[in-house]
Formats: C-alpha cells, structure tokens, sequence
C-alpha cells in the first residue's frame, strides 16, 4: 500500500454528519472525477470511479442516507495499462437528472447543460469547503511519501475547477498554487507544514501523525548533519597545522605549565609560540643546537601527542 493509498483509505472513513458536507462532497466527486456523461436531451449519466473500493463505499452511503438514491457498484477490471482494478459506483438512470438538480450541477447556458464550478451555496461553511477538498484529493489526488518528497497534489480536469480547489485551500491559510501539466491543472503544495495543515484539515489525522514523524526524524538527522559538516568544514578552514601546535602548546602550558616538559620539547614550544609563522627549517635553525625539519617535526608530534593524551584525561609520561 502506498502513503497515498493509506491517506484515500483514511479519507474514506472519516464519519459524515452532515447534509451540506455530503453534497459538497459528492459535488466535488463528480466534478473532479469526470463522472457526469451527456446522454442527450436532458439524459445524463452518473457515476463515481475511484481506485479504492472504500471511496465508492462512502459515495454509496452517502447517497442512500442523504438522497435516498440506492447506487450499484461494481468492479472495472484492469485497462491494459497498469491493469489495476477500479471499482464504479452508477446512480440509476432514472434519478441521476434528479440528483444533478439538488446537487445545483444543471445550467441550461452551460456545456451540455451543466456548470463547471459549484454554486456557492455547496461551499457556503467550512466544514462544506473541507469536504469538497477532501473528494478532490480522494478522486484526483496524489501525495508523494514523506521519506522520498515533500508533495500533495491535485489534478483538475480544468483550470476554472483548479482555481477553485487552490481558493478553497487559500481560505485555510494553506498556500496552494497551481501549474498545468499536459492536459490537466494541478493544485499543489510543497511546504511541509502546508501538507500536515491539510491532512489534517481533510480528516486524514492518522497519516498527518505519520507524516509528522518522518519530517521531524529527516528534520533532527538534517540538523545533526549540518552540524557536523560545520564543525569539519570550521576546523579544515580555521586550522592550518601552525595553529593546531600553538593551540597545543597553549593547552599544555594551562593545563600542566610548560616547565614540566623536557628540555628539548620545552625549547621547540617556546620557538614555535614566539614564532607562529616561520616555517619547520627556519625554526630548525633558531633551536641550540640546530635542528633539521625531520628533528623539528618529530618534536612537534610529540608536544601534539601530550597534548591530546592531556585532552583525554590520559596519564603523560615525561
Ligand atoms: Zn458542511
């Protein structure tokens, strides 16, 4: 099952109490999923075709209780390009004119006698914009898994029905644009808090806890990481290896007093502090009695190795 699939389901069973809430969401349906075919004179067919058995279901109950229209449904078996089984849920003949009319669908100047967009008495309460967004995803919808991307989206068949959805969307300060692809217009959102603020606005409060966990467990490992990436990129930056020794030499000096190393070491920290630019020869040179780089550079080592035994709490044998 997909997260997408997980969210239809969820959708499917969030309860109905409401009549207004019941023909918005059967509106939208219908309008998002293509489902009213002109039949000629005042003849239409109706149906609802959803990939999820439970969405028809829903539709099914939600039109006997509210309607008193008792629908078929039946099972699509798959087209031959993904050969996934679709499930349709058909008003009857002789009551879909009826149903179209009290869900305020006819419009004598429209095409074919229909309108395009709701009227506004549908969407007049927000429980009746929820529930029109809610069909809207459920029938044309897609939301990718929080793991991979942050995306909603839904595809209107029309831009006029897009902007609708996005206007429904704006309302509840959620900030959905849209774009067209091919020939649909697709509402979307990107920002994560936008996704979480609208499952949980449709009811999908079970994915919406999901989607929070990703997001707060990607969010806590991105953080660690650009931490660690800094303090890498600060210590590579900041430190070239002069200022590593005079930082050591530092630490040994408050932590144990330069005094107590040995006399050649004590000599090399010395020169070396007093000299933080000068390159390992030159410094080779200022030692009595002189030293060659190699000489310089093992000294060097061994106030770093002191220094870090010092740093871990190790015992230092001088
Ligand atoms: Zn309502």
């Amino acid at each position: 099952m997909s997260f997408a699939s997980d969210v239809r389901g969820e959708l499917a069973r969030t309860p109905m109490e409401d009549a207004c809430c019941a023909r918005s969401e059967l509106t939208a349906a219908l309008l998002c999923g293509g489902g009213i075919a002109w039949r000629g004179r005042e003849r239409y067919a109706v149906t609802f075709t959803a990939s999820e058995a439970p969405t028809v279901r829903r539709y099914f109950a939600m039109l006997k209780r509210f309607y008193g229209i008792i629908g078929q449904i039946r099972a699509l078996s798959g087209d031959t390009l993904n050969n996934q089984t679709r499930y349709q849920l058909a008003v009857p003949e002789e009551e879909a004119l009826e149903l179209l009319h009290r869900l305020e669908l006819l419009d004598e100047g429209g095409l074919f006698g229909l309108r395009a967009l709701p009227v506004d008495e549908t969407i007049r309460n927000n429980c009746c914009k929820r529930a029109f967004v809610r069909a809207a995803f459920t029938m044309c919808g897609a939301i990718s898994h929080p793991d991979r991307d942050y995306h909603i989206e839904i595809a209107a068949p029309s831009e006029a029905l897009a902007g609708f959805i996005a206007l429904q969307l704006n309302s509840f300060d959620i900030e959905a644009r849209v774009s067209s692809r091919k020939s649909k217009y697709v509402v979307y959102l990107k920002r994560a808090e936008d996704i979480s603020d609208m499952l949980s606005l449709l009811g999908a409060s079970k994915a919406m806890m999901a989607f929070e966990n990703v997001r707060v467990k990607k969010e806590v490992s991105n953080r660690v990481n650009r931490q660690l990436n800094c303090d890498n990129s600060n210590i590579n930056r900041s430190m070239n290896a002069a200022e590593a020794q005079i930082r050591d030499i530092r630490y040994i000096d408050s932590e144990l007093g330069l005094e107590k190393l040995p006399r050649t070491l004590r000599d090399m920290a010395y020169t070396r502090a007093n000299n933080p630019e000068m390159p390992l020869a030159e410094l080779g040179e200022l030692m009595d009695p002189p030293l060659g780089k190699s000489g310089v550079n093992a000294r060097l080592r061994r106030i770093a190795a002191i220094a870090e035994k010092l740093r871990c709490g190790d015992e230092v044998k001088l």
